[in-house]
């Protein structure tokens, strides 16, 4: 049961999923495939979460488009599940078996009668910061949030659904689908257990001052190199410095940006060391003789992900240099200086580059938005609840993780939840 129809104002589920990227897919299919009713919460306009936003998945290195269209016709095929998109949990109240949620439903304003044609982002006059991109370009006012979006529909920005001219859209649209006065509503679920899968969001780069992000163009973030590398993102696949689209000769990867430091995130989170050696060969596919330099403190790449690292050792003009970087600064032509001291020799290394990716770490949403019940988050904002007591954490809401890892804790998640809501 897709969100193509309209959701009633009293619904029943077992399972209460909330966060609709891979580890909420994951919890609420592994439920419904035993039969059991899940209600898949979503904030967005639509499921995926940011494994979408990846260009390729370590360490297969293929795209995120084989796992999440598995799990969509998984979901299409079940009727157990319902999906609820930009939907927002207000208030829980009740005990483990016997939940009741109070659900916020933010309007799309556009209905189920969309067949995503695109007419009225055509005839669209306004722009708006494209989120996927992580700001790099623009969509439209009305625009669809990624190709393999679900439900596939466009969605308009509610920020400009009153604005004058967005009347040209509706207009465009030959089958009705645009609907400007849409209201929000509140829906009531009750449901037996809640499972929370918010997941994470990119360390804010701008917080870490020596390392030039904001201050100078060449200077980008691991998430932003996804997307640029990505023929969905903003240079359809090119990878070029933002300041005026050069070919990128020499690159660096600075880990640990902000990472394992008490005055930003204290933590690993697990996952950058792979992901910027991930990127290392989206460069080298495009660039076989550029310089690729990787600054850290420690490489991180547990148990088979090492088979990787081994590989990118073998890459005779991928330097990796141990330090962690103390200080970016822009050189004359754009480029960037990054300083290091080798924790080996004590020797400060210097190395200039056309352009720098800074691997920031993953940060859990629950910081921003904590579950309304009883939930025990750890220092950084994690779940480390007791399950019985509460809300059962699933992927990279409990911990800074991979895919595999969120879709094993999911699954788990899953069973826990199959148990405590069956205490009905
Ligand atoms: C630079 C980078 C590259 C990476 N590359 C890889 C890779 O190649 N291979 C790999 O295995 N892993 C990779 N990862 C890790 C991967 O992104 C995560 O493992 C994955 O995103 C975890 O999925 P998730 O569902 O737990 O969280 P998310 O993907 O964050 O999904 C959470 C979902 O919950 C929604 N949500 C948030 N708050 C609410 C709310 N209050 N109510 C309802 N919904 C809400 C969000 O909109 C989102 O859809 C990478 C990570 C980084 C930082």
């Amino acid at each position: 049961m897709a969100d193509y129809q309209p959701v009633p104002d009293q619904i029943r589920g077992d399972i209460l999923v909330v966060g609709g990227g891979i580890s909420g897919m994951t919890t609420a299919i592994e439920a419904a495939e035993v039969g059991k009713h899940s209600i898949l919460v979503e904030i967005k306009p639509s499921i995926g979460g940011r494994v979408i936003s990846t260009n390729q998945y370590f360490p297969k290195l293929c795209p995120p488009t084989c796992g999440i269209e598995i799990n969509l016709k998984r979901i299409r095929l079940n009727p157990f599940i319902r999906i609820i998109t930009l939907a927002e949990v207000l208030q829980v109240s009740g005990s483990p078996g016997n939940y009741e949620v109070q659900i916020k439903l933010n309007p799309r304003y556009v209905n189920e009668k969309c067949t995503a044609c695109g007419d009225c982002a055509t005839v669209c006059e306004i722009e708006r910061d494209n989120d996927l991109n992580y700001g790099l370009d623009k969509t439209k006012a009305i625009y669809l949030p990624h190709l393999m979006a679900y439900p596939m529909r466009y969605v308009i920005d509610p920020q400009f659904a009153k604005d004058e001219r967005m009347k040209k859209c509706v207009e465009a649209c030959q089958y009705k689908a645009i609907e400007l006065d849409m209201q929000p509503r509140t829906i009531t679920a009750k449901v037996g257990a809640i499972v929370w899968a918010t997941g994470w969001k990119p360390y804010d780069a701008t917080k870490i001052d020596n390392l030039g992000f904001g201050k100078y163009k060449n200077i980008i973030t691991n998430v932003m190199m996804e997307r640029i590398s990505s023929q969905t993102g903003p240079t359809g696949g090119k990878i070029v410095r933002p300041s005026d689209g050069k070919e990128v000769k020499t690159i660096g990867f600075v880990q640990c940006a902000g990472s394992r430091d008490e005055n930003h995130l204290p933590y690993c989170s697990a996952v950058c060391c792979l992901a910027s050696m991930k990127q290392a060969t989206y460069v080298r596919t495009q660039y076989p003789e550029a310089d690729i330099h990787l600054f850290y403190i420690d490489v991180r790449s547990p148990g088979r992900l090492e088979d990787f690292y081994v590989k990118m050792q073998a890459d005779q003009k991928f330097y990796f240099h141990r330090g962690k970087v103390a200080k970016i600064t822009e050189t004359a032509n754009g480029n960037l200086m990054l300083e290091a001291e080798n924790t080996l020799t004590g020797e400060v290394s210097k190395v200039e580059v056309d352009m720098a990716v800074l691997a920031v770490g993953m940060v859990p949403n629950t910081v921003d938005a904590k579950p309304p019940l009883e939930t025990t988050l750890d220092p950084y904002g994690f779940i480390a609840g007791d399950s019985d007591k509460g809300v059962i954490g699933a992927g990279t809401a409990m911990l800074p993780c991979d895919v595999a890892v969120s879709v094993q804790q999911a699954t788990g998640a899953a069973l826990k939840a199959i148990n405590i809501a069956g205490r009905r």
